[in-house]
């Protein structure tokens, strides 16, 4: 479909990209078949092919109107539309340009800036998470079950990793913000998962947040920032040897991958971003070339159900990763339905959206409960920490189904 730009953006280099993308789409409608919030709602404005519409109203009118707002805020951004279009549509980028344009030419009501900004202010930084985290433990005999079952148990980690053993193979970690506090158990488990491999998995302290929050948020510069913040962290020990940038949450995973892109215009950081991504690695897409013969006699036997996150998916297309990593090892998996299927985390937007995200949570989680798991392993915190508030059965990351060191 022809755009033909409002005179406003004739000089917007993420205008003119949006175009492209918007002309790309030849409208078929295949990709409302498996849209989650489609199929919640069957309005064709909480479609990907509704809101390519939307966008290209705005491109071409120069207005945001409040209802391209509330549907792009619906979108969950888990890109099964991409995976399912046959031309190739970059709908996930074009979200992100659609929701940062709807911002900068039209003004939120208060109380939504002023929730976005705190979101902002908390999530990227672990050790407000921590902060938080604490009170709510504290309180929670006092708080009424809703909010109690969104507390994460403090996580028990007697047993801490080995010291590196300076191995001729390493690897970063990116220690994130959310799971760092909420479940440092992960990246322990991986650090001692990959030093049985003859891997040291090391981290550089200064580095954080991947960006997604704020970028996705509409503050896409913030996001920047603390992605130029990594580049500087991890550089010294790429430019030592390290083999690869491993993510331990596939929606942080995501955008790493994606940092060459992003920063393509930065003339200081472009080559140094697109390196980090070529290293960056989900820790299943490392496990998945290995010899795991080690693991056999460790894993965790329980019956297992997995829930392989949208960001690994349809964001980074290791579709099966994870399902060919704990065959290797003898993990017994359920049958789940609906694979395709959000869990409705999707970031921030379990609190932005509650209600569609609550909606999407009972689907999921009936769809990997029909063959009666005895535990839902997934590769990202916050589909973790989201399915964890209603599952029945315990949530893990399921790199704790490897780790020689098993903690309850
Ligand atoms: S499947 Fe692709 S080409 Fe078809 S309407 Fe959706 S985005 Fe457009
Ligand atoms: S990203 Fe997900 S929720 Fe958004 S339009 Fe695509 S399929 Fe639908």
């Amino acid at each position: 479909m022809y755009v033909k730009l409002h005179p406003d953006f004739s000089e917007s280099p993420a205008a003119k990209e949006a175009a492209d993308i918007v002309q790309s789409c030849v409208h078929c409608g295949f990709c409302n078949a498996t849209c989650p919030t489609y199929q919640d709602r069957f309005d064709e404005r909480d479609g990907p092919r509704g809101r390519i519409y939307l966008i290209k109203n705005m491109l071409e009118s120069g207005q945001a109107s409040d209802v391209a707002r509330t549907h792009l805020d619906r979108c969950l951004t888990c890109r099964a539309c991409e995976t399912t279009c046959p031309s190739g549509v970059q709908y996930g980028r074009l979200a992100d340009i659609g929701r940062e344009m709807v911002d900068e030419i039209g003004e939120r009501s208060f109380s939504q800036r002023i929730v976005r900004r705190l979101i902002r202010w908390v999530f990227p930084y672990s050790s407000r998470i921590r902060v938080l985290l604490g009170l709510g433990r504290f309180f929670s005999p006092v708080l009424p079950q809703a909010l109690r079952r969104d507390i994460p148990p403090r996580q028990n980690l007697d047993q801490r990793p080995d010291v590196p053993t300076l191995a001729d193979r390493k690897m970063v970690a990116l220690q994130g913000c959310v799971q760092s506090a909420a479940t440092p158990r992960t990246n322990h488990a991986a650090q001692r998962v990959l030093q049985r491999l003859g891997i040291d998995l090391i981290e550089a302290k200064a580095a954080g947040c991947c960006g997604a929050v704020s970028y996705h948020l509409g503050a896409a510069d913030e996001g920047l920032d603390f992605m130029r913040r990594n580049i500087d962290a991890w550089w010294p020990l790429v430019e030592e040897g390290a083999e690869a940038i491993i993510t331990t949450a596939s929606g942080c995973g995501v955008i790493v991958k994606d940092y060459g892109e992003l920063l393509k215009s930065d003339p200081d950081y472009a080559v140094k971003a697109l390196r980090i991504s070529e290293l960056a690695k989900d820790l299943s897409e490392v496990l998945d070339k290995e010899d795991l013969s080690a693991f056999t006699d460790v894993a965790d036997k329980s019956r297992t159900a997995v829930h392989c996150p949208c960001t690994l998916t349809h964001g980074q297309k290791l579709g099966g990763s994870l399902q060919r990593v704990l065959g290797k090892v003898g993990i017994p998996m359920t049958k789940t339905t609906e694979d395709h299927l959000c869990c409705g985390s999707a970031g921030t937007y379990s609190l932005l959206q509650p209600d569609m995200s609550q909606r999407l949570l009972k689907r999921k989680l009936k769809a990997l409960s029909i063959d009666d798991p005895e535990q839902i392993v997934t590769a990202n915190i916050g589909c973790q920490l989201h399915l964890g508030t209603q599952s029945e059965v315990p949530v893990k990351h399921w790199i704790e189904l490897l780790d020689p060191a098993k903690s309850s």
